[in-house]
């Protein structure tokens, strides 16, 4: 299991030049990178692979020997995040071809690089520093105690100009232990953040009147500065601040919510959203960006498995339009905050009523996946069914052993 670990760093007066200046030659590189491939296309037809860029690095060094500023290692991580654009791009090239409505753009040229990554070698961390080649011992604060087999070290810079140590490990996998806990599915919404089939509703963090007010506030003092001023600067600097601190209290709400349900849960299903699409509904783009579902399950999926806990996606197909008691379905216009049957007359809350819905529909179809062949099937990323491409093959066997129908050879 891949995971990662966020320090704050405080680099020293010389450090931060030091870094500010080899960023600023990682963002020459990358750019230059980026004009070679493009020009080695057009002469070959054929991508320009990273070990090709490495060689031309090796030369490049030779030539413009202000590159032997930055370690090897870092130079090679530059040609890593060109190629990877590049892939990025395909991939969106081939999902759009397939029917996905997704953006397709082609690598653009950086405008600044905000991170530099040392891949394998050149850094060593200690107790309250990480000694880093070419740049130095810089200090961080070791609040967490690193476990695993540390893997890459990055140095950040944010907008509001503080810095951060990423430290990413490879952990063993353990074996996977079911909680025990009941099962719910949950309905992700606007008004009602988080509701779960229990009955029971999670808000999210409200931001205030005045936060948005003062954000707004800051955001002005920026473009009434001069372009290029020092003040401009300053008041930049104010209001990534000021938007980081928000964001923070976002976050820490959404990580305490996934850590909670994860560890009173022992299989959560919930629907699988395709935000980008739901975005462009312009009424309700800025309440649905704001609600961060995209970042709120990728939290659910990586707690899940250490807590014993199985989530997984469901198609969201008229979950909120169907009467969880006798599956009658019948409209139901946004502004209907309760679901009456018109056949059973059942009254649910709307939320409460489709959560019902995603756990049924994800019962169902764990149980059916594993009766059959589908599981692979259902790997990859074109599958919206429950227990498609996020689960682990050890939750999975988990989850089909639990359901009591068939056993799954391993
Ligand atoms: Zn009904």
């Amino acid at each position: 299991m891949k995971t990662a670990y966020k320090y704050r760093a405080y680099p020293s007066k010389e450090q931060k030049a030091t870094l500010n200046r080899q960023m600023l030659l990682s963002k020459e590189l990358y750019n230059l990178l980026l004009e070679k491939s493009k020009a080695y296309y057009k002469e070959t037809g054929k991508t320009l692979t990273e070990y090709r860029m490495n060689v031309w690095i090796t030369q490049t060094k030779k030539e413009k020997p202000e590159f032997t500023e930055l370690h090897s290692q870092v130079l090679q991580n530059i040609s890593k995040r060109v190629s990877d654009a590049y892939r990025h791009f395909f991939r969106r090239c081939k999902e759009k071809k397939q029917g996905k409505t997704v953006k397709v753009g082609f690598p653009r040229y950086r405008k600044f690089v905000s991170s530099l990554t040392y891949p394998q070698l050149g850094f060593k961390i200690k107790k309250k520093n990480a000694e880093l080649s070419k740049i130095g011992s810089i200090n961080f604060v070791n609040h967490r105690e690193i476990e695993g087999k540390v893997k890459t070290l990055t140095i950040k810079k944010t907008k509001s100009q503080e810095w951060y140590i990423t430290i990413a490990v490879e952990k063993e996998d353990k074996p996977f232990i079911s909680n025990n806990k009941p099962k719910t599915g949950i309905d992700l919404g606007i008004s009602q953040y988080v509701a779960l089939s229990d009955n029971t509703i999670h808000q999210n963090v409200k931001i205030t009147k005045h936060q948005r007010n003062r954000s707004r506030l800051l955001q002005q003092n920026v473009s009434r500065k001069r372009k290029g001023s020092r003040n401009r600067k300053k008041a930049v600097i104010r209001f990534a601040r000021y938007s980081e601190h928000i964001a923070r209290i976002r976050q820490d709400c959404l990580h305490k919510l996934s850590y909670n349900l994860v560890h009173s849960y022992s299989f959560i299903a919930y629907e699988d959203l395709e935000i980008p699409n739901m975005v462009k509904n312009r009424r309700y783009a800025k309440s649905i960006s704001e609600c961060s579902w995209g970042n709120f399950t990728q939290m659910l999926q990586y707690k899940a498995e250490s807590a014993g806990c199985v989530a997984v996606t469901v198609n969201p197909q008229h979950t909120t339009m169907t009467c969880s008691n006798c599956g009658n379905m019948q409209r139901m216009s946004i502004s209907q905050r309760t679901f009456i049957c018109e056949k059973c007359g059942m009254r649910k809350d709307r939320d409460i009523n489709a959560s019902v819905n995603i756990l049924g529909r994800a019962l169902n179809s764990t149980s059916s996946n594993f009766d059959s062949k589908t599981v692979k099937a259902t790997e990859g990323h074109s599958g919206s069914q429950a227990c498609g491409d996020n689960v682990r093959p050890s939750a999975r066997k988990a989850v089909a052993e639990e359901a009591g129908t068939i056993r799954v050879a391993s």
